[in-house]
């Protein structure tokens, strides 16, 4: 007689299971040493910058790793004492910011009554924006406005400003950027300003 043990098919789907998910314990484990393998040869030679990424506030800590004058690497400050090295989704996309093969280095604009659009340059795209911001200033701007006083009677105010714009900012706008917005915004006489702020 055959002393071959029996396996039945209940045994074997937890044989196989168990070994299964030891598997993928193991090559996780694996993934994470490699990943941070790569990371450390990825690094290796270049020059840490300590900073702060652009975004907002909350002033987390960034270590820039530049090699042969070009950034390599953007990744949490351990040593941050706001931080200590983690990053928000947005933080931790700030290398993109700077290294990008797919930034858009034109602009697109359709004509009005067209029905295809044509790449144009940013200078070109920045001219067409001012002149039609300036335009719909000098247009839309208000200098006085009549209101009701507490007294009842109309009374003349001084507002100074345009409703005719709008500015929105967008998420990968910095601090700086920002700042330099809000200013513009407010010396053109713009009342409806907002910013997403981070994601
Ligand atoms: S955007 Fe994120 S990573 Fe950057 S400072 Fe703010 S919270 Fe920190």
């Amino acid at each position: 007689m055959s002393s071959t043990p029996r396996v039945s098919r209940r045994d074997f789907l937890k044989l196989t299971a168990g070994g299964f998910a030891v598997g993928g314990v193991v090559s996780l484990v694996d993934l994470q040493s490699t990943h941070a393998r790569v990371q450390t040869l990825k690094i290796a030679d270049a020059k840490e910058y300590p900073s702060v990424c652009p975004y907002c506030a909350v002033g987390c800590g960034t270590l820039i790793s530049v090699k042969n004058g070009k950034v390599i690497n953007i990744e949490g400050n351990p040593d941050s004492f706001i931080s200590r090295g983690t990053l928000c989704p947005k933080g931790a996309a700030t290398f993109q910011l700077t290294v990008n093969p797919l930034r858009s280095t034109k602009a697109l604009y359709r004509k009005p009554g067209a029905t295809d659009w044509e790449a144009i340059d940013l200078n070109t795209a920045m001219d067409m924006i001012a002149e039609r911001v300036k335009k719909t200033r000098e247009e839309t701007f208000v200098e006085t406005v009549k209101i009701t006083g507490a007294d009842g009677n109309e009374v003349e105010k001084k507002v100074n400003h345009t409703l005719g714009i709008f500015s929105l900012g967008g998420a990968t706008m910095d601090n700086e950027w920002n700042y330099a917005q809000l200013k513009l915004m407010r010396g053109l006489g713009v009342a409806a300003i907002e910013n997403q702020a981070r994601i």
